[in-house]
């Protein structure tokens, strides 16, 4: 028995460790996790009293997620069958990879950038053109340089998770104008509602002019809604329905669709979240700029660091013994944003290597 050869250059996801796992191994009574932007104020209460009134569990979900798309398209103010939903993102880019890519066609993402995009091309068989960041951010004259007649995807993670860099407004439309219509740009905003810059692109209303556009955005960061898995796509209604013939008939549950609307009635929870987060993050960007560490500003709810003298790993296991779980990577830290007090006390165990 054996399984596609491609497969055995890949590794299945590997979690971080447990909270528990971590308590036993250090001997710790508390653990703090920041270390995958979920929302640590939780969810809106509202979800809580939601998901007790499911009238019975015997039955398969409305596999259209027919309640839940009628509030997401007043919501986002487009057509119903412009969006398809998915068991979160994860499973919206895989879904998108295997209705596109194949062997001999390629796809161009960043090189720091979020891993499933790779993953699933990888899978499909088709070539990756992975380029490097330039100052964190997405190079998209050199994206462009790198797409020729068998690019079918281009991924812009925007902000990008991990360093919370964001393309502008004008860089992501002069990008748009210039490349082949026959090449999907999909644009992953997991992270869309934390955004504060001002030139942040607003994409829905560049569908009318690019067909050729798929938006992503998820219930899992700001809405707090990560363990129900629900996300969706938001594109032209005609790429959508070639879509939905490779969606799993009922891939989303009852009570993600039942997550999902009720986190639609509290937009205040949501609001109040991001209020908090850019305070918190301000503080974080103050303490870095007072002892010289370098970051990356950032549109998310985590911060991307390096603290001067250690390398990533080192400040992981520091935190780790600590009870804090953070997230390495080869360049640098990244941070999920806490709650006030949690960032108060990471921020005094950072000060004490610094
Ligand atoms: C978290 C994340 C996702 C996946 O989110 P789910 O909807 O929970 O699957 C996708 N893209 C980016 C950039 C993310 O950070």
């Amino acid at each position: 028995m054996k399984v596609k050869e491609q497969l055995l250059t890949l590794n299945a996801y590997v979690p971080g460790k447990t909270s528990e796992e971590v308590k036993k191994e250090y001997g710790l009574d508390k653990i703090v996790k920041l270390a995958s932007n979920e929302n640590p104020y939780g969810c809106s209460p509202t979800v809580l009293e939601a998901i007790t009134k499911i009238p019975t569990f015997a039955i398969y979900p409305d596999g259209a997620a027919s309640e839940l798309r009628e509030y997401v398209a007043k919501h986002l103010g487009v057509e119903e069958n412009q969006l398809i939903f998915s068991s979160g993102l994860d499973e919206l880019i895989q879904m998108i990879s295997r209705a596109i890519l194949a062997p001999g066609s390629n796809t161009v993402m960043a090189q720091n950038t979020f891993p499933q995009y790779r993953h699933h091309a990888v899978i499909e068989n088709a070539e990756v053109r992975e380029v490097p960041l330039k100052a964190g951010c997405h190079d998209l004259n050199e994206m462009q340089n790198r797409m020729d007649e068998n690019t079918k995807i281009v991924w812009i993670c925007n902000p990008n998770n991990p360093t919370g860099t964001y393309v502008n407004k004008e860089e992501l439309e002069r990008f748009l104008a210039n490349i082949s219509k026959q090449v999907l740009v999909v644009l992953d905003e997991a992270y869309y509602e934390y955004v504060t810059a001002q030139d942040y692109p607003q994409t829905i209303p560049l569908l009318d002019q690019f067909e050729n556009l798929l938006i992503l955005r998820t219930f899992s960061k700001a809405y707090g809604l990560a363990a129900f898995r629900i996300g969706y796509g938001i594109g032209s209604a005609s790429l959508i329905k070639q879509l939905e013939v490779a969606r799993l008939p009922f891939n989303t549950s009852a009570l993600a669709q039942t997550a999902g609307i009720a986190a639609l009635h509290d937009p205040e929870f949501v609001e109040e979240s991001i209020i908090r987060n850019a305070n918190e993050l301000e503080k974080y960007y103050r303490f870095f700029d007072e002892n010289n560490i370098s970051y990356y500003p950032s549109q998310g709810n985590f911060v991307f660091v390096n603290i001067p003298g250690k390398t990533p790993q080192e400040v992981f296991q520091y935190l780790l013994e600590k009870g804090w779980i953070v997230r390495a990577f080869p360049n640098g830290v990244r941070i999920t944003i806490g709650t006030e007090q949690e960032n108060d006390e990471l921020i005094k165990l950072l000060e004490k290597i610094t």
